[in-house]
């Protein structure tokens, strides 16, 4: 396994080249997705500066996070069952997956504090994919704001598995256009200033095209 220090010094610097044409780029945030590799493992990553930690199984972070005693930002990026909502709900700082109006309502019965969460969007709509359609998304941001534990922080999404640099390009483009959308609601429970976008194998497209946290798990950690 290579050092992360070093996966993460060559992250770091294709993310800067991928700012580099734009003109008032954004802060990115590097997750670093954690999920197929032990606490031990984490812990090497915050050693090696990474602040924020993903997960996609309740089990995986509860167990990380109760051996990793220190100040990481938790991330739950996996599709959240509604009756596993109380075991994970207070111990995230950011949810990514927030997609159905039946897991808000769980969330905001649970929830001790304000979640943040990202809706997550099935821009290319894949059907093996989890998330709304872009036309659901706006309505769905909509009825949330009777949900006072709940604060849109962002959107999300996952580009398809494929090649075709254009097609995954078109998918974060169509993402950024319908946050812009979000934003211009001015909502008070949806800021939406973030988005979710890019993994192991897309993460540059997807800074060039605005994200404001990538999700790298094998690139960095495995
Ligand atoms: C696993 C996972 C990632 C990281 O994937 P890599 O290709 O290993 O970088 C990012 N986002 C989600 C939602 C994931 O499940």
């Amino acid at each position: 396994m290579a050092k992360i220090q070093k996966n993460l010094q060559i992250i770091n610097e294709k993310i800067e080249q991928a700012q580099n044409g734009i003109e008032r780029a954004q802060e990115v945030k590097v997750i670093a997705v954690t999920k197929q590799v032990s606490t031990e493992r984490a812990m090497e990553a915050i050693e090696a500066g990474l602040i924020h930690l993903g997960e996609n199984r309740p089990e995986g972070l509860l167990a990380k996070k109760s051996e990793i005693n220190n100040s990481a930002v938790w991330h739950y990026i996996g599709s959240l069952q509604s009756r596993k909502v109380k075991q994970v709900i207070n111990e995230i700082d950011y949810l990514h997956s927030l997609d159905r109006f039946s897991l808000a309502e769980e969330i905001n019965k649970r929830a001790q504090k304000t979640i943040n969460c990202f809706v997550q969007a099935n821009v290319s709509g894949e059907q093996s994919k989890h998330g709304l359609s872009k036309d659901e998304v706006i309505p769905f941001i909509k009825s949330l704001e009777q949900f006072e534990n709940i604060h849109i922080v962002g959107l999300m999404t996952m580009a398809p598995n494929t090649e075709d640099e254009a097609i995954i390009r078109n998918v974060f483009r169509e993402l950024k256009n319908l946050q812009q959308e979000v934003v211009n609601l001015n909502l008070p429970s949806a800021p939406c200033q973030e988005l979710s976008m890019g993994m192991s194998n897309d993460y540059e497209i997807a800074v060039e095209e605005g994200a404001t946290f990538v999700r790298i798990g094998t690139a960095l950690v495995g």
